[in-house]
């Protein structure tokens, strides 16, 4: 069995190591730029410069039986002319849909699904009267390119709206209306071309500064309600786009007012998530592992959390054994050379309370951050 991935990070590096010990192989299309280190000996690599034609590219790709992908930012038209090859998942289609927050939320909204309140925005005099609407505060981000918090600008009050540069109003965006969020917490599901789902159990996460830093799963006190809901969306949107393979969904969790839970979609990842990054130590089968095992026609594996997991990000610090903590932690490096804040690593851990979890990712924090 063959994969080809489009990309060459972290994520694709991951989805192939998952697949190796059963007996897949890949080979990846990058672009000229793009950073191999992550797949490195990890199979073919393939520059989509050098085939302008899909059949010439589908055989330097090696024949793959499948085509997927570790980001949405890609070129779609390729993919669909690929599709006469071999099956691409997720359907491009839904890859355009992911990939522009307005397209994005508007989809959302039409599965009866709620997003935080928003509008779409071209100019100053659209910024100003989506403000009116919605109020402060709130969050301008582009539609297309953003990530980990780049293409952001807060807006508190009117002064931050004067003070936005010409050049960031005239940019295609959504405003959003600020979430008052309880927590946030995301959904890593999994669909196969038969239509058969699964779901992780909903992982907490906390950010900072736009990027994820820390993930619990299950998220602490989750009720069986508040699972309920999330699945039932992720149901909704699996089924509606056909789906086939990983599916995360990033949503704000806010509070009723009977003290209940509800959750609002943020955003959507059409792939493999860094919030799912703790699957690999507790799950039997990982996300990166069942999204190759559902677009590959095989079995879904067991999502089920075997222990209590968490998971801290290494961002822009050398990634080397000397960071683990105890016994209960694994490392995953990327393979990258360090920039500031680039995403260089992860540690999972397991614990058997979460009062432990909590000191076990404090340690982890402050031998990883000791700046803080
Ligand atoms: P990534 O794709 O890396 O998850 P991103 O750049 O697409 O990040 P978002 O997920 O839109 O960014 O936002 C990053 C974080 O900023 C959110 O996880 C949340 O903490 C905060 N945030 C974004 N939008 C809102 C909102 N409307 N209200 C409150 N907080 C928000
Ligand atoms: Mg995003
Ligand atoms: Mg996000």
């Amino acid at each position: 069995m063959k994969v080809a991935v489009v990309g060459s990070g972290q994520l694709a590096r991951m989805m192939a190591l998952s697949a190796w010990p059963m007996g897949i192989r890949f080979s990846y299309l990058v672009q000229q730029g793009d950073s191999l280190d992550p797949i490195t000996s990890l199979g073919d690599v393939i520059y989509d410069e050098a085939f302008p034609e899909a059949e010439a590219l589908y055989k330097a790709l090696g024949e793959p039986d499948v085509i997927t992908v570790e980001k949405e930012a890609v070129d779609t038209d390729r993919l669909k002319a690929l599709q006469a090859f071999c099956p691409v998942y997720p359907d491009p289609k839904m890859l355009e849909t992911c990939r522009h927050r307005g397209l994005e939320k508007s989809w959302v909204n039409e599965q009866g699904v709620d997003v935080a309140p928003y509008r779409r925005t071209g100019n100053r005099q659209e910024i100003l009267a989506a403000l009116d609407a919605i109020g402060y505060p709130a969050i301008l981000k582009t539609c297309t390119g953003g990530y980990d918090g780049y293409g952001q600008w807060r807006i508190k009050s009117a002064e931050d709206a004067v003070a936005l540069e010409e050049e960031v109003c005239n940019l295609d965006c959504v405003l959003e209306g600020f979430v008052n969020f309880k927590r946030e917490v995301s959904m890593i599901a999994v669909r196969n071309a038969e239509g058969e789902s699964r779901f992780y159990p909903l992982t907490e996460n906390l950010h900072r500064d736009g990027t994820l830093l820390t993930s619990k799963a299950p998220a602490p006190n989750l009720t069986a309600e508040l699972q309920q809901q999330a699945e039932e969306i992720a149901n909704k949107l699996l089924a509606a786009s056909n789906y086939v393979g990983i599916l995360a969904i990033e949503f704000f969790v806010t509070e009723t007012a009977d003290g209940g839970e509800h959750l609002v979609v943020n955003e959507m990842a059409p792939r493999v998530h860094n919030s799912g990054h703790w699957t690999q130590l507790g799950c039997i089968s990982s996300q990166f592992n069942n999204h190759i095992r559902a677009i590959t026609g095989l079995p879904l594996g067991n999502t089920q959390a075997m222990k209590i997991t968490g998971m801290v990000n290494l961002l822009g610090v050398e990634m080397d054994n000397s960071v683990l903590v105890n016994s209960d932690q694994q490392l995953h490096g990327y393979g990258k050379s360090l920039r500031p804040g680039r995403k260089m690593g992860h540690i999972n851990l397991v614990a058997d309370s979460y009062e432990e979890l909590d000191a076990q990712i404090n340690a982890t924090l402050a031998k990883v951050y000791p700046e803080g």
